[in-house]
């Protein structure tokens, strides 16, 4: 068999057509655009990449970007009183302060200062514990792109075995609560399971959030599962920057696999739909309005 490629590009466009269709019937209602603030301390040039990315796409959905940029010399309390600032800011529906933070920064703290009305990444530990409890919340941007793709994949994921590699709170374990919350059997897997490769040979559905470029092997994958790599890892490759690899060694998958995601162009691009999403969500609930349909 060799796996259809799942277009992530193709679906991450395809909800920001969808987010920017929605935004003019919001501003009509609430008599305002959406906003999203975005926080970047530092200069690490990935960070730097995906914020600007996050800050153009806001504006291509024609919702409002409040780019802030701090020097890496920021304190903590610095940073905190920007986040209580942007909390009490009426124009702000969504804050992300974009992780890695410089070491004299509790990355926890800065997390649990945000409004979880606000807190479009979905990491806040009252967003994590509805989500975990079944309640309506703000779910990561990652683990939430990915389902989207099981859903458009599969249909219902009802009684699907599904093993998640990773138990990260951005990836894994959100990814686990999302899947259980779709009916699947779900078993998460660490660097202290056992025998990982006969756990993924169980799996009708495997997400691999490891960062580990290649790591889970072609002959681990039952025939006919869907896998959704979530690794990203930049290895050698022609040229000076090498190349990008997921967590799955993606040939080998792909001969077992009814469906796989590439990397790149699978669920990178739905992480950014997904905050876009996020974004018009906070922003209707802030408002009093009921959800956007079709989303
Ligand atoms: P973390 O480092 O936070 O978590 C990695 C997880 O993998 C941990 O739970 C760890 O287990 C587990 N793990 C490590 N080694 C092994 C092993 N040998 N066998 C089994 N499990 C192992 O990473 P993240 O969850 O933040 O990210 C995972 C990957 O996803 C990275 O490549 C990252 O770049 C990518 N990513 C991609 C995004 C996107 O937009 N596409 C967004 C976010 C992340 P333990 O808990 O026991 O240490």
């Amino acid at each position: 068999m060799t796996a259809r490629r799942i277009d992530g590009k193709a679906a991450a466009q395809s909800i920001r057509d969808s987010v920017a269709a929605l935004v003019p019937d919001f501003e009509k209602r609430a008599g305002r655009a959406p906003g999203l603030a975005t926080v970047l301390v530092g200069e690490d040039p990935a960070s730097a990449v995906y914020v600007r990315s996050k800050n153009r796409a806001t504006a291509e959905a024609g919702m409002v970007s409040f780019a802030h940029n701090l020097p890496d010399t920021t304190s903590e309390h610095e940073l905190l009183q920007l986040v209580t600032g942007l909390n009490a800011d009426g124009r702000v529906d969504g804050i992300l302060v974009q992780l890695p933070l410089p070491k004299q920064i509790d990355a926890t703290r800065v997390i649990e200062t945000i409004d979880p009305a606000k807190d479009v990444d979905g990491f806040h530990p009252i967003n994590a514990g509805r989500l975990a409890s079944g309640l309506p919340s703000l779910v990561p941007c990652t683990p939430l792109g990915c389902l989207y793709l099981l859903r458009q994949e599969l249909g219902d994921l009802t009684g699907l075995d599904a093993v998640v590699v990773g138990r990260s709170n951005i990836v894994g374990k959100p990814m686990a609560q999302l899947l259980l919350g779709a009916n699947c059997t779900v078993t998460v897997a660490h660097s202290r399971t056992r025998d990982l490769a006969d756990v993924v040979r169980r799996a009708d559905i495997v997400v691999a959030a490891v960062g580990r470029a290649e790591m889970v092997r072609g002959d681990w994958i039952k025939p006919g599962a869907t896998v959704i790599d979530v690794g990203i890892n930049r290895v050698a490759g022609e040229g000076d920057k090498g190349r990008l690899v997921g967590d799955v060694a993606y040939d080998g998958a792909a001969e077992a696999a009814a469906a796989i995601t590439p990397v790149p162009g699978g669920v990178g691009p739905m992480t950014i739909a997904m905050l876009m999403r996020n974004t018009l969500v906070a922003a209707h609930r802030r408002a009093g309005l009921a959800d956007p349909e079709g989303l």
